[in-house]
């Protein structure tokens, strides 16, 4: 497994491995649980080698939020990704992704105002730069990206099919589903931040949001199931909840009930010092 920090051995890495076919990139910003390992193991059943990038984007994380608590457990990381077989760990420092003078942003409009755009401002045009930078540097041939982070996913779709990304092309960015504990919580780096205690509060997200989706489902109107969803999230413990929205599952406009087409649950909520998001399909 090759650890590689710049840009000129990166090019070599990269056009060596693609001479044995498909390459896959794994964007993550560390901190790796089950969730990333999946994503590294589907990566593998669709290319002949995975590269997963390593970077805290701080581009991506607003004033207050946390960017210098993000946990970074290098060595923990590097030996999961060995033991998955990763043929290369891209892992730039933030000079290297932004050096002096660095001036572009690339901003999304559409999908990623609502929901989390409309909560973390500036953090879509984080996430967008930084990957189209990640997809321009690795030139992967296919990228996979967690359903847990739903929004996100639909803003590097509409980026790639908007800027006509050939590396990847926009439709070999693949989502995968959400990996969840036993008791339903979305694995998240943003775990670790709980206490013992907040994290069996926890567990009251993903049930919360089950028990909505049952009731929308059955064909009852959104705003009085999210408001019980959102009595359900604070009687559990947590603080307060940034938005509970159905959505149109593509284009994330904010819907009155279910309708025909697919539609999506999304949740924002804190708890302790973790912000935790989760959506699930309706
Ligand atoms: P992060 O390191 O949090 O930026 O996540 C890197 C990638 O892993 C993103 O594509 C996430 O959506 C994905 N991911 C994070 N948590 C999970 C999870 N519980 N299940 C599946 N994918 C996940």
């Amino acid at each position: 497994m090759q650890i590689i920090e710049a840009l000129v051995p990166l090019r070599m890495a990269v056009e060596r491995l693609r001479q044995d076919g498909p390459l896959a990139l794994v964007p993550t910003m560390g901190a790796l649980h089950q969730g990333h390992l999946t994503l590294v193991r589907e990566a593998k059943a669709h290319a002949a080698h995975v590269a997963v990038s390593i970077f805290v984007n701080p581009r991506q994380f607003g004033a207050g939020e946390d960017l210098a608590a993000y946990p970074r457990p290098r060595e923990a990381d590097l030996a999961l990704l060995q033991a998955e077989g990763v043929s290369l760990v891209w892992a730039p420092e933030v000079p290297t992704m932004y050096p002096q003078g660095y001036a572009t942003n690339v901003s999304v409009s559409g999908v990623s105002e609502p929901l989390d755009g409309a909560a973390r401002p500036g953090h879509f045009d984080g996430v967008a730069t930084v990957v189209c930078k990640l997809f321009n540097q690795v030139q992967p041939d296919l990228a996979l990206f967690g359903e847990k982070d739903w929004q996100q996913l639909a803003v590097i779709r509409r980026m790639a099919h908007d800027l006509d990304l050939s590396r990847p092309y926009a439709d070999d960015i693949y989502g995968v589903p959400t990996v969840r504990e036993a008791d339903g919580l979305a694995l998240s780096s943003r775990n670790a931040y709980l206490t013992a205690e907040e994290r069996q509060q926890a567990a009251a997200l993903p049930r919360a949001m089950q028990a909505a989706i049952g009731k929308l489902q059955a064909g009852e109107a959104a705003a009085p199931c999210l408001a019980e969803l959102q009595q359900a999230l604070l009687a559990a413990g947590f603080a307060s909840v940034d938005y509970a929205e159905l959505c149109d599952a593509s284009t994330l406009v904010s819907l009155g009930a279910k309708g025909d087409a697919p539609a999506r649950l999304l949740v924002a909520a804190r708890i302790g010092r973790a912000r935790l998001i989760d959506n699930m399909a309706v």
